[in-house]
């Protein structure tokens, strides 16, 4: 009989994984289970909020995989796995059997981390907004009905973390719509845990030039002499602010009702919160025990092989995967490796060495300054490690390089969603 891959999660790496394991391996049964009758895509969903794209821009169907790819589709969620049987059972009492099962559920939200906050807050008041769905269109709303000049506090999780830049983006974003309305004495107040995040170097350095931004002292160690001598100091600033880390930035709870964040910093009193609470792998890989102490699932690299359990895969965000980020753009090489790997290993044979790519792009808030890190992958030893320098924008990056970037970020976004669902 023909060999069944049962695929729980028709995300970015679920889809990547059915699609590319039936091209290389036609005869391969390969069934998704996914609750949703359509996806809509976490990356570059926080364009939604500030109205560059509307919700159903980030709508996508599974038409393709089903019908041009012949691969199989279950809306139910997946409750239980049985590792003895080789079964999952979903919420709908179906039962599937598999001979590989490949775990793609991306994330879940550890509200208890921070006081005060919860799902319930999550989808009403506090929306952290950062796995697409309504959540979006509530924060919107909240954007829309802001006072004159008002206070947005966001507050990016810690590491790891899906999407490292999209926080600082999303920030950028806001505070560009917001001076777009002619608030000139509006605050963006960044609450960080971390001294640092990816693209930090370009994005701190447009955000000087384009919203009169000062990046704080504790930063400086991240430029040459030469480069910070070239930095402006604003005697008044713009919107955004940055408390970093080592300022105090790292948000101990939040109250609702008054809107107010206490940080280790200090009190923060605010017209909307956007708080993206610690992240952990889905819900599914945690209670299934695939996830160990730390919240993420951790693998063999190689192959993605739950070191947990036998002849589970899990790929994306829910997985550890050495130094490669929580992105979509790596989720998609995972599973991509991961097909071809399937389609060994199914035969009996041994999987192959493998390469994995990374591109992170993000925007400074105006949608036409774009910058982005590009990264190779390769296993060292039993990890996946970085083997090509991360390509930033230079420090003397023309106006014409960032909006080279800008575009490559709105072209990448298509093409890969075709790439991943089509
Ligand atoms: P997902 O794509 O989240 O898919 C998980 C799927 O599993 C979901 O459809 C879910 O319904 C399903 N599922 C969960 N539990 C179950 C269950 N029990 N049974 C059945 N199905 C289940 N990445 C980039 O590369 N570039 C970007 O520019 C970028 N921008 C981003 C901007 C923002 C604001 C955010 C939030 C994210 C961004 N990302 C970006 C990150 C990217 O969206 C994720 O890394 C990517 O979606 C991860 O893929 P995944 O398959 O792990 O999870």
């Amino acid at each position: 009989p023909a060999p069944r891959v049962v695929i729980v999660g028709g995300g970015v790496g679920g889809a990547t994984t059915a699609k590319y394991l039936k091209l290389y391996a036609p005869h391969v049964n390969v069934t998704i289970i996914e609750p949703k009758r359509e996806y809509q895509r976490p990356y570059g969903s926080s364009e939604v909020i500030t109205g560059q794209i509307e919700l159903e821009d980030i709508v996508i169907s599974y038409d393709d995989l089903k019908t041009r790819h012949g691969v199989e589709f279950v809306h139910d969620t997946v409750e239980a796995i049985d590792f003895e049987a080789k079964q999952v059972r979903t919420a709908g009492g179906q039962r599937l059997g598999y001979d590989r099962l490949v775990v793609s559920p991306g994330v879940s939200f550890d509200f208890e981390a921070i006081d005060g906050l919860n799902a319930e807050l999550a989808e009403t008041r506090l929306p952290h907004a950062w796995d697409a769905g309504d959540q979006l269109l509530v924060l919107k709303e909240q954007l829309e009905s802001l006072p004159e000049n008002p206070t947005v506090v966001i507050g990016p999780p810690p590491n790891p973390y899906r999407c490292p830049p999209g926080p600082y983006e999303r920030a950028g974003l806001i505070a560009q719509w917001l001076l777009d309305r002619g608030d000139t004495q509006a605050r963006v107040v960044i609450l960080d845990p971390k001294n640092g995040f990816t693209t930090d170097y370009t994005m701190l350095h447009a955000w000087n030039d384009l919203y009169d931004f000062n990046i704080p002292e504790p930063a400086r160690s991240k430029y040459s002499d030469e480069e910070w001598a070239q930095l402006t100091v604003h005697d008044n600033p713009g919107p955004i602010e940055w408390v970093m880390g080592d300022m105090g930035g790292r948000i101990l709870s939040v109250d609702a009702e008054t809107m107010t964040v206490e940080a280790e910093a200090g009190s923060f009193q605010a017209d909307l919160i956007n708080i993206i609470p610690p992240l952990k792998a889905g819900r599914i890989a945690i209670d299934q025990d695939l996830a160990d102490d730390s919240g993420w699932c951790p693998v063999d690299q190689r192959t993605f092989e739950s070191t947990r359990h036998a002849d589970v895969h899990v790929i994306g965000d829910a997985c550890i995967a050495g130094a490669m980020p929580k992105s979509g753009y790596a989720a998609n090489s995972q599973a991509k490796v991961l097909a071809i790997q399937l389609k060994a290993l199914l035969a009996g044979n041994d999987p192959v060495e493998p390469v994995f790519q990374n591109t992170c792009y993000a925007l400074a808030g105006n949608t036409e300054v774009g910058m982005f890190v590009a990264d190779v992958f390769r296993l060292d030893g039993d990890t996946i490690a970085r083997v090509d320098e991360q390509r930033y924008l230079p420090f003397d990056a023309t106006e014409t390089e960032y909006r080279l970037a800008a575009l490559y970020q709105h072209n990448w976004m298509k093409a890969f969603t075709e790439d991943c669902f089509s």
